[in-house]
């Protein structure tokens, strides 16, 4: 099964995706994890990768399906994957489109995800992360704070601040969602497989709440 997490910076599709991953058992690929990960081990990916995020920008579509394409070739995930941040522009959809049909699928299922502007950045500057690649634990410091300052209640490694979780910075990735990747939504709603869900503290719906109920209807029991 091949499941894309569409939406907006700071919505939840990282939480989403690693609670489903869980779930389903299915491989998780974060093209932004992919990036960052390149950048920590200074490879000539991630110098070039690191321009663009610094900025808000979306990284070149020749880059990033390139990545995408060796990745969906690897062993662990020809029963499927959970596209988390992948694709993010109709170029990149496309090409997606290409490489599964390539290999006889398709993408079965598109979790759209959303929330309010202005919950989103508060959402983003409040983010923290477990540095440690294994575990990656998301974490909000109002919504859903670690009982240690700093330290993951999972594996006790340091949580960090993404370098562009900053306010300024939201504001440049949201104008790039909007610009070049919510046309997707039209894409994937004319394929007829776009579940959305609204993620907001104020119809008190988080990820891990919607990760469930996506779990259920993926599972066909709703
Ligand atoms: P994320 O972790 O998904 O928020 O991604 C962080 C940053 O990596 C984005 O703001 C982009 O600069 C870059 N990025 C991640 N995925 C893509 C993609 N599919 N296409 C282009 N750039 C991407």
């Amino acid at each position: 099964m091949v499941i894309i997490m569409l939406g907006a910076p700071g919505t939840g599709k990282g939480t989403v995706a690693s609670l489903l991953q869980k779930k389903l058992e299915i491989k998780q690929i974060s093209t932004g994890d992919i990036f960052r990960k390149n950048i920590k081990e200074g490879t000539e990916l991630g110098i070039i990768a690191k321009e663009y995020i610094s900025e808000g920008k979306l990284v070149p579509d020749d880059i990033t399906i390139k990545i995408i394409e060796d990745r969906l070739n690897e062993s662990d995930v020809q029963n499927g994957a959970i596209l988390d941040g992948f694709p993010r522009t109709i170029k990149q959809a496309e090409e997606l489109d290409r490489i599964l049909a390539s290999k006889g699928k398709k993408v079965n299922k598109v979790i759209n995800l959303t929330t309010p502007d202005e919950e989103i950045i508060e959402r983003i500057v409040n983010r923290r992360i477990c540095s440690n690649q294994e575990c990656k634990k998301i974490y909000n410091l109002i919504l859903n704070p670690p009982k240690q300052e700093g330290i993951c209640d999972k594996c006790g490694s340091e949580l960090i601040k993404r370098k562009d979780d900053t306010e300024e910075i939201v504001r440049e990735r949201l104008k790039t969602y909007f610009e070049q990747t919510s046309p997707l939504i039209q894409y994937y709603e004319k394929q007829g497989n776009m579940l959305t869900e609204i993620v907001s503290k104020t119809i008190n719906r988080l990820g891990i709440d919607v990760a469930e109920d996506v779990v259920q209807i993926l599972k066909g029991e709703k």
